[in-house]
């Protein structure tokens, strides 16, 4: 690591944030736009209240995009050209690292050394653009990895592909080349030491946040009212990306079951599914239509397209249950969020679920893809709402983005002074060694 230049211990003036395959610009909810998005949103809107202003560098997808956008007060978002605008998939986007990066580094270029304090990389593909910045501009790099290969291929949905070698390899090196490693849960960091050889020193877990003051409780019925649903209907409610991962199939399943059970309820049973495609097998809501239609429960499905936050308050709170089955979560903010809109959640007993739900308190995690499973963990809740509310929205409020920014600006704070320790040793004078003479430091 050159010692270009000695960084003093404190808070950041300006982050470089790195996302390359997706913007926050975007609507989460489709395609490559889900937690991420949000993550960087929130933290960066947080970030710049500290004033610490945020670039976040992501990749142009169209011609109309203006180069720079001001998101939010001391929030920019670039748009770098590498590639075609449109067409190109996240798998084909390791071809296009080199163009992001020196787009990146350009802009560094313009200004007096030193401009950026930190780089904070989001995803894999970022952490590549991230390592290359960090060692030109000696700060310190920065990496959420959000989602990790090795753990999603242990997991996979049938009819998902898994994900390739060339992932797995980069990960591996952002994870051998991070100053620190910031995880959602315990279960990350531990898969970040077991699975990826990640130093626990450099590793540290940030949980992510929850807007509670967009995600508020509010009447039910006022909900139901606004979107057009019965105030007597039962209501189970999905959101997020329709893709295999996350398992909408099984929630229809489980609402069929559900009604074998008791035939009765079909008068008032409604599943809601928030989202729109994302990804492979399950391409398409119409997949999802056809299972439901196989289900005999078609006239009792609603597919919602993408939310904007406000709106989906609404759908949270319109609901009886929200439920998460996915075969894996790094974190799953859609819990948290029902949840604050004071909606028990049940959800898969995987990943970050165990620690966004409370089994027992603000929901019911299902150890089992049985769709029986999820109907009995369903039926416990809906006899047991009112403690669960009350326990989802206590669960919820323990989470905040104003912690999880304050919680990085200090890794930021304690990565740099790392750096600058090491760059202070690094030009230590040594006088009177003979040429070639080892040093330990
Ligand atoms: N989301 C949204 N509108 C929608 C569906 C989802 O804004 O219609 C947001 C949702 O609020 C949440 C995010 O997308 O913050 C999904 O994050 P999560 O961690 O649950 O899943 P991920 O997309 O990261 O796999």
């Amino acid at each position: 690591m050159p010692a270009r230049r000695l960084l003093s211990h404190r808070a950041p003036r300006r982050v470089a944030t790195v996302s390359v395959h997706t913007s926050p610009l975007d609507q989460p909810g489709a395609g490559d736009a889900g937690g991420m998005n949000v993550y960087i949103v929130e933290v960066s809107r947080r970030l710049a209240a500290r004033g610490i202003a945020v670039d976040v560098f992501t990749r142009a997808t169209s011609s109309d995009l203006p180069p720079v956008v001001e998101m939010s007060p001391g929030v920019t978002v670039r748009h770098v050209s590498a590639g075609p605008f449109e067409g190109l998939g996240k798998e084909e986007l390791p071809a296009q690292l080199c163009a992001f990066t020196a787009g990146v580094l350009r802009e560094e270029a313009q200004h007096e050394p030193g401009h950026y304090d930190v780089v904070h990389s989001h995803y894999w593909l970022s952490g590549q653009v991230g390592w290359l910045a960090r060692d030109r501009w000696s700060v310190p790099l920065i990496h959420t990895a959000h989602t990790l290969a090795k753990v999603k291929n242990a997991a996979l949905a049938e009819g998902d592909h898994p994900e390739p070698r060339l992932r797995v390899i980069g990960e591996e090196q952002v994870v051998a080349e991070a100053d620190r490693l910031v995880a959602n849960t315990q279960e990350e960091a531990r898969q970040l030491v077991e699975h990826y050889g990640a130093d626990p020193r450099r590793t540290l877990v940030v949980p992510p946040g929850v807007d509670l003051d967009r995600f508020t409780p509010g009447d039910r019925t006022a909900a139901r009212r606004v979107l057009g649903v019965p105030a007597d209907a039962v209501v189970l409610t999905f959101v997020g990306r329709i893709q295999p991962l996350k398992a909408p199939d099984l929630l229809l399943a489980a609402a069929a079951r559900m009604l074998e059970d008791d035939p009765a309820l079909r008068a008032r049973l409604q599943v809601h599914v928030v989202g729109a495609p994302s990804g492979s097998g399950l391409e398409t809501p119409r997949q999802l239509e056809e299972l439901a239609a196989s289900l005999g429960i078609a006239d009792l499905v609603r597919f919602l397209p993408p939310q904007p936050p406000d709106r989906l308050a609404l759908y949270y709170r319109a609901a009886d249950v929200a439920v998460v089955p996915s075969h894996n979560e790094s974190f799953g903010l859609v819990a948290l969020e029902a949840q604050a809109c004071g909606t028990p959640v049940v959800a898969a007993a995987v990943g970050g679920l165990p620690t966004a739900v409370r089994d027992g308190v603000s929901g019911v995690l299902v150890g089992s893809r049985d769709p029986a499973a999820y109907a009995a963990a369903i039926r416990a809740v809906l006899a047991r709402r009112p403690l669960l509310a009350a326990g989802a929205r206590r669960h919820a409020a323990d989470f905040s983005w104003d912690r999880t920014a304050d919680a990085l600006v200090a890794a930021y704070a304690s990565a740099a002074a790392e750096m600058a320790g090491a760059a202070r040793r690094a030009l230590r004078p040594v006088v009177g060694l003979p040429l070639g003479t080892q040093v330990a430091w």
